[in-house]
């Protein structure tokens, strides 16, 4: 699903912000990247969303070789082909729950009724009801609000789902809901990769686990068995 090969990225003469990496992750992996701040788990994850390109290397996800992306086909694999997952959940607050879910499929050509239809069954498996559904954001709590952030980021069935400190706005009860959910979604055969400080997120949703120091990876290890 992810192919990088001796991908580095410098944004100045100083010490490349990412070394030759070389990372292969599979169809239905769920992958955690650890790493102290400064050693380059946004610069990975920037990348791989196509945000941001190498200034060596080859990044591939899903087939398509990313780092040779037009602007216009980059947002496009955006929308359609990952969906995003961010520590302050990044809804429009101008829009209700539902609203907000069902925007990436009506900018992906869905129609109205199946993105819809769609929204409804996400929310529903997400734990969300009705009353949700035509909240507006700002009157969820964060749990809920990341649940409905994690609903906008599957609408379109995205071949690779990537969060962002997930759990990193959360307390500790929500964080735990968030974890069983991204857990679930794997077990579901979602791939996954989640950048975070939460061990326990890390040790229950993911098989695996890379290390980052300086822009290398120090560490990848699997878990034998969950
Ligand atoms: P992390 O997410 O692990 O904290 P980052 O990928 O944000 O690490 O940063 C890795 C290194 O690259 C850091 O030294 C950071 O200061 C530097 N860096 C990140 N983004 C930029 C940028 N846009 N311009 C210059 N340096 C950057
Ligand atoms: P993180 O919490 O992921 O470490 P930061 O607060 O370090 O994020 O960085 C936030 C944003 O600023 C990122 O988009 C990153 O690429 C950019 N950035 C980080 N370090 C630098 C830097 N030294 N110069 C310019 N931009 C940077």
């Amino acid at each position: 699903m992810i192919e990088m090969r001796d991908a580095s990225k410098r944004y100045d003469a100083g010490t490349p912000a990412l070394a030759g990496v070389d990372l292969s992750v599979g169809q239905g992996e769920a992958l955690a990247v650890l790493g102290p701040s400064g050693s380059g788990k946004s610069t990975l994850l920037n990348l791989i969303a196509g945000l941001d390109r190498p200034s060596q290397g080859t990044v591939t996800v899903a087939g398509l070789r990313i780092d040779e992306l037009s602007e216009a086909a980059s947002a496009r694999y955006r929308r359609e082909r990952i969906g995003m997952v961010f520590q302050f959940f990044n809804l429009l607050d101008d829009l209700t729950v539902d609203e907000n879910v069902i925007l990436p499929a009506r900018l992906a050509g869905m129609s109205r009724d199946k993105a819809r239809a769609r929204a409804d069954e996400l929310l529903d498996y997400l734990g969300l009801d009705k009353r949700h559904a035509r909240a507006y954001p700002g009157t969820l709590s964060g749990g809920e609000r990341q649940r409905v952030a994690i609903a906008r980021a599957l609408i379109n069935r995205p071949a690779l789902l990537l969060a962002d400190e997930p759990t990193g706005a959360l307390d500790t009860a929500s964080a735990a809901g968030v974890t069983d959910l991204l857990t679930g979604l794997n077990r579901d055969g979602q791939t996954i990769l989640l950048v975070t400080h939460d061990t326990a997120l890390a040790a229950a949703c993911a098989g695996r686990t890379i290390e980052l120091v300086d822009g290398r990876i120090a560490r990848d290890v699997r878990a034998v068995a969950r």
